[in-house]
């Protein structure tokens, strides 16, 4: 029989959990401010010994949207990558502006461009008929700084989440960055970057290495064929995290000092020396959060089944794309996983499990259950299908206290945006 490792720690043990339960009841994300802060201390500290002196992460707003993670990481030196209006009104308020906003949208809306602009965010183009709309947009002029984003389509591979380069929406083709570089300086702007973003959750560190290859050979290329030093490139997200237990954690020391390698071998002897920036979401709050829910009932037909009081609206990632969450039950940590198990939520929708013939130690109606990597692209994909009720987000202090980041959903916000008043005289 397979032993149930519980080699997913937790942040606190059992007890706590039911503490916070009994506080705030379930279900509930918690993150962990200490470890967040330390991950972020260790990424840019292996950047910083790498010798990327002008290095920053722009965290991508859309993994963890919640302004006091932003405020927290901003407290670690690092910034934020933006999509949408709201994600820049939440950078705002959280106190994060000017160019520690990445600005980096597609099939961008006048109101998004204009607020970057009001902002001074770093603005990165997904298109080159998107200079023009800037111009326009800016008063007839371009800001000093721009940056573009390249799709490499065929010359690279994607992966299962984020698709082929080739197939993707996004950025500028090669010989349209040339151009809109030219462009652009003929225009006025002075400083610039260039992004790409090929990869999504990819634990192979060799392929990061490839884009870097990727992005400071073109670099080399802007330089020579226009006489742009660009002020920095952007490698973009996409590096993964640890979901299952035999998965392997890309190595923040290993991968800033192979992109340095890299960076002396393509740039080395040329005028050109761009600063290295990122905008990773998921590796730099992804492993810390987790939802903690309760098993309110089992029910055995086919299969035997445990069902929370969470569901795929909580964390949409199992349903959407059959992705793997691990999941443990504490106080069971050393129990033998002899029940196999559908753990999952109360949707009308069958694709609504968290996990599908799971082993796992006998789960008993009133256990907490953990899902485990809840930190990024979780609560943040939420949804109300159903009329189901967004979960609370409860942040673990480094000094063991908690405190409560985002409320609970009610029914009266769910009915915020109907019109109760017009209802009554409508036949
Ligand atoms: C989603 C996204 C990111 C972050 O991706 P992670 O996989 O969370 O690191 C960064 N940049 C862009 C443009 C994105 O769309």
């Amino acid at each position: 029989m397979m032993k149930h490792t519980q080699n997913k720690p937790l942040p606190v043990p059992q007890a706590r959990l039911e503490e916070i339960a009994a506080a705030y009841g379930t279900p509930y994300y918690l993150y962990d401010e200490a470890a967040i802060r330390n991950n972020a201390k260790t990424l840019n500290g292996a950047f910083a010994n790498a010798g990327f002196d002008g290095f920053i992460e722009h965290f991508a707003v859309k993994a963890l949207p919640n302004p006091f993670i932003l405020k927290v990481l901003d407290e670690e030196g690092i910034g934020a990558d933006c999509s949408s209006l709201p994600e820049l009104l939440l950078c705002e308020r959280a106190g994060v502006t000017g160019e520690k906003i990445m600005f980096t949208s597609n099939q961008t809306p006048d109101a998004d461009f204009e607020k970057a602009l009001a902002l001074g965010a770093v603005i990165n183009l997904d298109d080159i008929t998107h200079i023009a709309v800037l111009e326009a947009l800016g008063g007839r002029k371009l800001p000093e700084v721009l940056s573009f984003r390249y799709n490499p389509g065929p010359d690279r591979v994607g992966n299962s989440i984020i698709g082929n380069p080739e197939e993707a929406k996004y950025g500028l083709t090669r010989a349209q960055l040339f151009e809109a570089y030219d462009i652009a300086r003929s225009k006025g702007v002075k400083r610039f970057g260039l992004h790409t973003m090929v990869a999504s959750n990819e634990l192979n560190i060799e392929y990061h290495f490839d884009t870097a290859r990727m992005v400071f050979t073109l670099a080399a290329e802007i330089h020579e064929r226009l006489g742009i030093a660009l002020e920095f490139v952007n490698l973009g997200g996409g590096v993964g995290i640890p979901y299952k237990p035999e998965d392997v954690a890309i190595d923040w020391g290993a991968l800033a000092s192979g992109i340095r390698a890299i960076y002396d071998e393509i740039l080395g002897q040329t005028d050109v020396s761009p600063a290295v920036h990122t905008e990773y979401g998921r590796p730099i709050t992804g492993p810390y959060g987790w939802l903690v829910a309760r098993a309110i009932r089992e029910k055995h037909i086919y299969r035997d089944y445990i069902g929370l009081d969470a569901s795929m609206a909580d964390l949409m990632r199992p349903g959407l794309y059959g992705a793997y969450h691990h999941i443990t039950v504490p106080g069971k940590e050393d129990a033998p996983l002899d029940s196999v198990y559908d753990v999952v939520g109360g949707l009308c929708e069958n694709n609504d499990k968290f996990a599908i013939r799971r082993a796992l130690p006998r789960i008993d109606v009133g256990d907490l259950v953990v899902i485990h990597e809840g930190g990024a692209h979780a609560h943040a994909m939420g949804f109300n299908y159903n009329g189901k009720l967004r979960p609370q987000e409860l942040l673990l202090r480094p000094d063991g206290s908690v405190l409560r980041i985002r409320r609970r959903e009610t029914p009266d916000d769910y009915f915020a945006t109907l019109d109760f008043d017009a209802l009554a005289d409508f036949s």
